[in-house]
């Protein structure tokens, strides 16, 4: 479009008849506002014209009206031509249609902000949402409450009855969640079945924040606990659980919001399912520490900080007969015990690594045991964790460990708790067995705090078992103990099973056990778990005494220490 300087129209190209809808004749002698849409306020054209004047172009975006009344966005270049004195002559518009791009913007916009299944605020949007909220909160002074919702075993649904209905309850999960909240507040999506709601304007006291917020948790649990009406009519039946984290202005990041948040959903889940917590700062050191261990855990294998301790475990003449290697970790700034870093390393799935070390450490120290005369008879038990065993090449993991260090398999033992064989039958009892013909042997370790049964005793191809030494502490002093103990023995013995008693610390109770049948001990009444190395200079001086045999001459350097 050309104009003269009074800005009244020249001449325009075919290009604009086909944007505008208007020919040549239309709107020659005519001024560019014949096309205002309406969208723009006076004061936007008075800005335009200013700086044009000034600068002698303008560019920028603009929406106009076509013939048809349509209104649509161009991109827009106006530039003022001037003759050869300077003179304003003409003023060129040209512009190109940016409806389509715009259409593609808003889009994008959705996309990045939106998730495409519910149609919810996505993570990012709602990151956003936050900050707003907590400037918001900053001034009015009020509460405000992120509710974190995780579906329970939604997993399971996706994967028994296909993500079509997967995505079907996801979607009426949300409506059903909108439709619980009040406009203010705000329903997000944060990917797979983790949907946040953030409640605001809760008022300015803590404690009916919280009951507020608690509330809206109940409402929406129940709402989640209605049945869905799926695909194929099939009806399906969920729950939620739920984590709640209050906030006040910026008292906290948004990154910190989300954690706790996060930590009070994790406390719901381990509550048992479809439970709603809050998080609290006693949850937050506890988790800490969770976490301190699993970063420790992640280097420590890297950082050789694992030791592998023996302790010894004798017959009922007081001859040693064998060892169970307890792994130690003794990072900077102290040692941490196996009962604490144990549960964390198995959640975590650690365990397999670390398990592979000790396995790896257990066939070194039998092959050295097969040189060493007063070492050579003894076996050697190793703690296995269920979700090592679990591992599918377990059988072979430890084939390759018995045969990369030339160890006789029936010198390892491997100890096993109850929550092993609550897996799938077959396969516990395949590895078992498969184990078994190599020679290695089982014992069923903490027997009495787990189920306890016999039918796992005559099932599983167990060796061995060992009385857990809750039941050992206060055999004397408990008659309930001891008759438990007692019955253990008896059922061990009376399955061919050796029963060891671990955790003997007293001689009474090394005696009350003898008497009942029990014929190995374990426990710090022949000896604490000690370093490999010293464990094994203990057993080293065999030779030097040839008028003492076996065990016997084994327990009394045991006894005796490796200084004397
Ligand atoms: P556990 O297999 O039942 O090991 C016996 C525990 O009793 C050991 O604790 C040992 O130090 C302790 N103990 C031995 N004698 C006595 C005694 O006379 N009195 C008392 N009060 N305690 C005694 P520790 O070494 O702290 O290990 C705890 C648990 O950690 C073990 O229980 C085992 O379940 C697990 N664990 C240790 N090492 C490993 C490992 O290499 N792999 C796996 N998966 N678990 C391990
Ligand atoms: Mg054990
Ligand atoms: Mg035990």
């Amino acid at each position: 479009m050309v104009t003269g300087p009074d800005a009244r129209i020249l001449r325009v190209n075919d290009a604009f008849s086909r944007l505008t809808g208007y020919e040549q004749i239309d709107v020659l002698g005519q001024r560019p506002s014949l096309l205002s849409s309406g969208r723009h306020d006076p004061a936007f054209y008075e800005a335009m014209w200013r700086l044009i004047k000034r600068f002698g172009h303008w560019q920028g975006e603009i929406w106009n009206r076509r013939k048809s009344g349509e209104i649509y966005p161009e991109w827009l270049t106006i530039s003022a031509v001037r003759d050869a004195d300077g003179l304003l002559t003409h003023y060129v518009a040209t512009f190109a249609d940016i409806s389509q791009l715009k259409q593609a913007e808003s889009e994008a916009h959705h996309l990045a902000y939106y998730d495409p299944l519910t149609s919810l605020p996505n993570r990012r949007l709602l990151l956003d949402r936050l900050e707003k909220a907590e400037a918001m909160g900053k001034r009015s002074g009020e509460y405000a409450a992120l509710v974190m919702i995780d579906l329970d075993n939604f997993k399971a649904l996706n994967d028994t009855l296909g993500h079509d209905q997967g995505d079907r309850l996801l979607i009426e999960v949300a409506c059903r969640l909108l439709a619980v909240i009040r406009d203010c507040d705000t329903v997000a999506r944060l990917g797979g079945d983790e949907f946040v709601v953030m409640l605001e304007q809760l008022g300015r006291d803590p404690a009916t924040a919280a009951i507020t917020a608690e509330s809206v948790a109940k409402k929406i649990m129940q709402v989640v606990n209605e049945p869905y009406q799926l695909a194929g009519g099939y009806i399906h039946y969920c729950s939620a659980s739920q984590g709640i984290c209050l906030f006040h202005g910026r008292d906290k990041t948004v990154e910190t919001l989300l954690k706790q948040a996060d930590i009070a959903l994790y406390m719901a889940k381990d509550a048992g399912r479809n439970a709603i917590r809050f998080f609290d700062t006693e949850m937050q050191v506890a988790i800490d520490a969770r976490m301190f261990i699993e970063t420790g855990l992640r280097r420590a294998l890297a950082q050789n900080e694992f030791r592998l301790y023996i302790q010894p475990q004798v017959d009922a003449q007081g001859g040693l007969v064998g060892a169970e290697a307890l792994l130690r970790w003794q990072p900077e700034g102290g040692g941490i015990g196996p009962d604490q870093f144990i549960p964390i390393a198995e959640e975590r799935g650690l365990i397999v690594p670390i398990g592979l070390w000790v396995l790896d450490q257990a066939c070194a120290a039998l092959r050295r045991w097969a040189d060493n005369p007063s070492l050579e008879g003894l076996y050697l038990s190793v703690n296995v964790s269920a979700r090592q065993f679990r591992q599918p090449d377990f059988v072979e993991q430890v084939s390759s460990a018995l045969s990369r260090h030339g160890v006789m398999a029936h010198r390892l033992k491997l100890e096993l708790t109850e929550s092993v064989l609550l897996d799938k039958v077959d396969d516990v009892l395949f590895k078992m067995s498969a184990l078994r013909l190599l020679g290695v042997r089982f014992s069923l370790d903490d027997f009495g705090t787990g189920y306890a049964s016999l039918a796992y005793l005559k099932r599983f191809p167990f060796n061995q078992l060992k009385v857990d030494r809750s039941f050992v502490r206060d055999i004397v002093s408990d008659p309930d103990d001891a008759a438990i103990v007692r019955a253990i023995i008896a059922m061990g013995n009376s399955l061919r099973l050796d029963v060891v008693a671990e955790g003997v610390e007293t001689d009474e109770q090394r005696a009350y056990l003898n008497r009942h049948g029990c014929v190995v001990f374990q426990g710090f009444l022949f000896g604490q778990p000690l370093p490999i190395e010293h464990f094994e200079a203990r057993c080293t001086i065999a030779e030097v005494i040839p008028a003492m045999t076996g065990g016997q001459l084994a327990l009394f350097q045991w006894l005796a220490g490796a200084d004397a």
